[in-house]
Formats: structure tokens, C-alpha cells, sequence
């Protein structure tokens, strides 16, 4: 007989997935519909229009991608750019990293404007780096240095330049406005301050950059010309199938959604800053130092310098064994010297907070 469900119920406390809530756990048990039911189309058209509350934006072409954020990222590139066309994009950290990858193997010229890790983009300088780009894009909340950067300074400057961003590690958590800002495509992922689980990407691109998009992308799944049709935003008000929605998940989202939405958005975003808030002043209280730039620092995700001589991986371990709790190391460079610690949605409380130092100061001991 194989084992039984690993019952451990951990608190995830790293830079994501975290904890859902439970009404988007609960949603993930209910009775699986069709992909093509009515009941599940409406849930789908109801999701895509509280997608567009989370993000702020008008956009008719919001919805949830199939796959993790990284599907938002290459989805949002394959639309716009291809063989010559200039990206410039801001790097502070992995994921923009990533971006300028991704942008290459859909040909475009990749244009990085690096900035130290720990720090927030500058938008002036990504603006001023090349005098025509197709595309500029950059990192809301970077996750893995904890900084957050300023997107609407950066959609003031943009120019005639579509903007993407990747707002993965921000929605739900921090003030996002996708349409004051000036977003043009942006992607995001459920398994963060969402608080549902990892497996849907939060996606809008508007008339502006739909119109811009190339329009046979290198990718059939993340083709979004293809991808109106199955959401019916592609006109003519139907439905053409394209791929079979993953249901359950989208049911989930709906759920995790209407949560976030009936507390309220702006109140949302209090409780994370002041969950975010209570855990960095209670590190910086034990002598333990932050890593990311203050001013920029994000409250649903904090970076910690790892103190001298202490081993970042055995202090994770004993969380995870003593307390049943799971934090981070840091990322490329800092994987050793950094630990990162989310409190993302569900977990975005005091109460979290608290256990998060009390445990921290029991293995530190
Ligand atoms: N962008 C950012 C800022 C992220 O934090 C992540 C995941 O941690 C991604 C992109 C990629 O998302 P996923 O891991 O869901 O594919």
C-alpha cells in the first residue's frame, strides 16, 4: 500500500507558495465541472472581471493563463516581440534576469539596464537606455531581493514603448493599477499574496500592445489571439476551444478572489504592510540586519542578511523540523547570505508574524 497523504501542514513562510486562503483551498474539493459547462463559463467570465479589479485595469484581455507566472512572462513576450525587436529591460534580481532570456529566444534584442541586487530599478535610466524600444519592462515586486520599484514612474517615461511587468510577488499585496500606471501587458502568478495555489497566471494585455502583438507568436498555448477565443474575448461573444480549462484551479481562483475583493483590496494591502511591517521591525529588534534598500523594502516579502557564522541552511531545516515552518535561502549570489521570508496573503496577519520571530529566536538560540 502506498503511504497515506502527507498530512504535514506546513506554514509556508518562504517567498511562495503560501498558505491559501481557505475558501480558495476549499474551492479546489468541489465537484469538478465541465470545461464547457455554462456554470463553469460563467465562473471563468466572473474571474476574468475580478481579475480585472485586482489588477486595475479596464482591460477586456484579462484572464487566467494556464500555467505559473513564468507562462505570463514568456506569453508576454512572444506577443510582442520577435526577430530585431529592441527590449530594454531592467534587471535588480533573478526574474529580471529571467525576462532578458526569455526575450532572447523570441528574438529580440535584449537591451539590460542592471542595477545592484537589494536595490530598486531607476526609471530614468531604463527609459533613457535606447531611444526607440518595442517593448520596456521591468519587475514590480522582485522576489528575490524583496524590493519593490516603481512602475509608474516607469509607464510616465516609457515613451511610445509598450510596458510590461511582471507583478507575480505584488498582486494582491501591494498597490497595483495597472491602467494609471500605464501597463500595457502584465502577468502575475496565484501562489503569492493571492493566496491560492501555484498553477494559474493572472494575465491583461490592452487594446494598445493587442494591437501591437505579433500576431503568429512562436507559441500556440500562449498565442493570445488563439486565447480570446477561450475566454470569449475574441469576438462574436463565443467560445472556441482551445485548450481544456484547468477547472478546479479556476474555481479555486474565483474563490481566493471573491475573499480578497469582499475584504477590500485597499484593506488588503494594509494587512500586508503592517504583517510585513511587525516582522521587520521584530528582525531588526533581535540585531538581525535587512537586506533590501529602505524605502523600497516589500512587506509581503523581507530579506534577511544571514548573521556571521551562522548556517543559513541548518536554521531552515530547524524551522522546518521544530516548527513546521518554511522560509528561503536568498538567490543567485546570496543563496547562503540571505534568508527571505514571505508573509503573502493567508499568512499576512500578526499572529504570523509573531510565530515567524518566536521560531527564528528559538533555533537561533
Ligand atoms: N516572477 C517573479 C517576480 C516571481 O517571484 C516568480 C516566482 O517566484 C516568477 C516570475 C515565476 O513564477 P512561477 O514560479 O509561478 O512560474
Amino acid at each position: 500500500m502506498p503511504s497515506a497523504f502527507p498530512v504535514l501542514e506546513r506554514h509556508l513562510f518562504g517567498p511562495g507558495p503560501s498558505n491559501p486562503y481557505p475558501e480558495a483551498t476549499a474551492g479546489l474539493g468541489l465537484p469538478l465541472l465541465g470545461h464547457l459547462d455554462p456554470e463553469f463559463l460563467r465562473i471563468m467570465d466572473e474571474t476574468c472581471s475580478l481579475l480585472r479589479t485586482a489588477w486595475g485595469t479596464s482591460n477586456a484581455r484579462t484572464l487566467p493563463l494556464s500555467a505559473t507566472g513564468s507562462a505570463g512572462m514568456e506569453a508576454a513576450f512572444v506577443n510582442t516581440v520577435t526577430d530585431g525587436d529592441v527590449a530594454v529591460i531592467a534587471v535588480n534580481g533573478l526574474f529580471g534576469e529571467r525576462m532578458c532570456d526569455v526575450a532572447a529566444r523570441c528574438g529580440a534584442e535584449v537591451v539590460r539596464v542592471d542595477h545592484e541586487w537589494g536595490a530598486p530599478i531607476d526609471p530614468e535610466r531604463v527609459a533613457q537606455a535606447h531611444p526607440n524600444p518595442k517593448v520596456i519592462a521591468a519587475v514590480h515586486a522582485e522576489t528575490s531581493t524583496g524590493v519593490r520599484s516603481d512602475i509608474e514612474a516607469l509607464g510616465q517615461l516609457k515613451g511610445d514603448a509598450l510596458l510590461i511587468t511582471d507583478a507575480v510577488t505584488s498582486i494582491g499585496g501591494i498597490e497595483l493599477r495597472a491602467d494609471d500606471w500605464g501597463i500595457d501587458v502584465g502577468y502575475a502568478g496565484t501562489q503569492k499574496c493571492l493566496g491560492v495555489a501555484p498553477g494559474l497566471a493572472p494575465f491583461t494585455i490592452n487594446d494598445r500592445a493587442f494591437e501591437r502583438r505579433i500576431t503568429t507568436p512562436r507559441s500556440w498555448y500562449l498565442d493570445l489571439g488563439l486565447l480570446g477565443g477561450y475566454v470569449g474575448t475574441g469576438g462574436g461573444g463565443g467560445r472556441t476551444y482551445h485548450h481544456t480549462a484547468p477547472v478546479a484551479m479556476v474555481v479555486s481562483l474565483h474563490a481566493g478572489l471573491n475573499r480578497v475583493l469582499d475584504e477590500g483590496l485597499e484593506q488588503v494591502w494594509a494587512r500586508h504592510a503592517e504583517a510585513g511591517q511587525q516582522l521587520q521591525d521584530g528582525l531588526q529588534e533581535m540585531g538581525l540586519e535587512l537586506f533590501a534598500q529602505e524605502g523600497w523594502r516589500l512587506p509581503e516579502l523581507t530579506t534577511v542578511k544571514v548573521p556571521d557564522g551562522v548556517d543559513s541552511a541548518a536554521v531552515r531545516a530547524l524551522l522546518l523540523e521544530r516548527h513546521n515552518i518554511e522560509i528561503s535561502g536568498g538567490a543567485g549570489a546570496y543563496a547562503a547570505t540571505v534568508w527571505r521570508i514571505g508573509l503573502m496573503g493567508h499568512n499576512a496577519r500578526p499572529d504570523a508574524a509573531l510565530l515567524m520571530l518566536a521560531a527564528l529566536k528559538d533555533v537561533l538560540a
